[in-house]
């Protein structure tokens, strides 16, 4: 979006006095503001009000699924169409990147040192409100900052310079140690520190349970992306690729197979495109790069001898029973096997924590991380976010995870 465009798009806002698109985005962004600003040529203000509420403003000016959060929303949608919200806020956020950052208050500083530990977009969303609250921080991971959208999200829908125009800035409010934590690490950071925030994401991928999952050419999906993303030399794709799984993350590793010149790439998935949890986004992106989606089709086999062969397959129907997630549940057809050839096969049916040092902590369904409305975890003066309490969401969620818990620990500290 240029300049002209922008305040073309400026123009159409209705300027709602409740502005649902601010309550709808989760963290919270004064939309109807930076849109006005924007209408009178303060596009820096703008950039501004936009990175004031959102620590990785320009990420998700850059991939935010606003189709289901501000958007989905937006007044002007019952007229003709819903403005472009992220598109502006991204123009906002890329001009001031162009005329170098904006000057940085200098925030109050109290003497508590509150410990972050991982830099994910919960960890820096965090960092960054604890910041504005004067604290002193200390963000703890191995990994340079940015979390999935750093070393997963492929480079065609976030390129590292956008991610960076986000980290560089966030850079100047807290101090990296270069460091995994593990539980003796814990112990010591929790004494050393007044509150601790726990944001390591969900870093192991979930396995299929079936033969031949351990034959060379099966790879798990974060793998596959993160090698990928690490430079050419990283992993070399197949001729005929099979992606198991109907998410997002299944459809971000068919394209990018497909764009490093695999001749055949199919995503298989038990149900039909109906029950696809995608967004629009990442399947249009999928099938124009000539990804081919098997619906009502589940794996029974991977094949081969030391390699992978193929994937043994079964059609399934949709009963009318629904499991946990309101989904009808897929029951496989007797006879129906066939086999699809593959020389890759791409296993992403989701991820879990990769932690066992918080063996100790009360989780929920699926693993994750049980937290109380504060986000304190069962631990007292240990909080958690992103998704480790929640299983897989977006980027905007998980900042706003860490930001609502970062006023949840102030509140705590002052109570003190
Ligand atoms: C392939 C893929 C594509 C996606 N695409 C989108 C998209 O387009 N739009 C969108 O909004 N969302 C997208 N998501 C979801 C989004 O990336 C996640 O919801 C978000 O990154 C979760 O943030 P987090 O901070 O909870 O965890 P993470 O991003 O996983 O960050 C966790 C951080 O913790 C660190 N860490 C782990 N263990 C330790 C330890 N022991 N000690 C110290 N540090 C540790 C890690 O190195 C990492 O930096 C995608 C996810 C995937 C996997
Ligand atoms: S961060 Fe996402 S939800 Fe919030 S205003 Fe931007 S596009 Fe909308």
């Amino acid at each position: 979006m240029n300049f002209q465009q922008a305040k073309i798009e400026a123009e159409r806002c209705l300027q709602c006095f409740d502005a649902p698109c601010t309550a709808a985005c989760p963290t919270h962004i004064d939309v109807p503001k930076f849109i006005s600003m924007i209408r009178t040529n303060n596009i820096i203000g703008a950039a501004e009000v936009v990175k004031t509420s959102n620590a990785l403003a320009n990420t998700c000016g850059k991939i935010c699924p606003e189709e289901v959060f501000c958007q989905s929303v937006c007044t002007r949608g019952k007229q003709d169409s819903p403005i472009q919200i992220r598109e502006m806020h991204l123009f906002a956020t890329q001009h001031e990147r162009e005329r170098g950052f904006s000057a940085t208050r200098e925030f109050p500083k109290s003497n508590e040192r509150i410990a972050v530990v991982g830099a994910g977009p919960a960890g820096l969303g965090c960092a960054f409100e604890l910041a504005k609250l004067g604290y002193h921080v200390d963000v703890y991971d191995s990994r340079k900052p940015g979390g999935v959208p750093r070393n997963s999200i492929p480079s065609f829908r976030l390129a590292a310079r956008e991610l960076e125009a986000d980290t560089r800035f966030l850079g100047r409010f807290f101090r990296l140690k270069k460091q995994s934590v593990d539980s003796d690490g814990l112990e010591r950071i929790r004494k050393s520190h007044e509150a601790t925030f726990l944001a390591v994401g969900l870093g192991r991928d979930r396995t299929l349970g079936l033969s031949g999952e351990k034959l060379k050419g099966v790879v798990p999906v974060l793998k596959f992306l993160e090698r990928v993303k690490a430079g050419p030399s990283g992993m070399k794709v197949g001729k005929k690729v099979v992606v198991v799984g109907g998410g997002n993350v299944s459809l971000d590793a068919a394209a990018t197979a497909k764009r490093l010149g695999a001749e055949s790439v199919v995503v298989i998935y038990r149900r039909s495109e109906k029950e696809m949890r995608v967004w629009k986004g990442e399947l249009d992106e999928a099938r124009k790069q000539g990804v081919e989606i098997r619906f009502l089709t589940n794996p029974v086999s991977i094949m081969g001898k030391d390699k992978v062969a193929g994937v043994r397959c079964r059609r399934t129907r949709l009963s009318r029973q629904k499991d946990r997630s309101g989904r009808p549940l897929p029951v496989e057809i007797k006879g129906s096997d066939f086999v699809i050839e593959a020389d890759l096969v791409v296993v992403a049916v989701g991820q879990t924590i990769d932690a066992r040092w918080l063996d100790g902590f009360d989780r929920k369904e699926g693993g994750y991380i049980r937290v109380g409305e504060d986000f304190q975890t069962s631990v007292p003066g240990v909080f958690a976010g992103g998704d480790m309490i929640a299983g897989e969401g977006t980027i905007v969620q998980s900042v706003a995870h860490g930001k609502h818990a970062a006023r949840a620990i102030h509140e705590f500290l002052s109570a003190k």
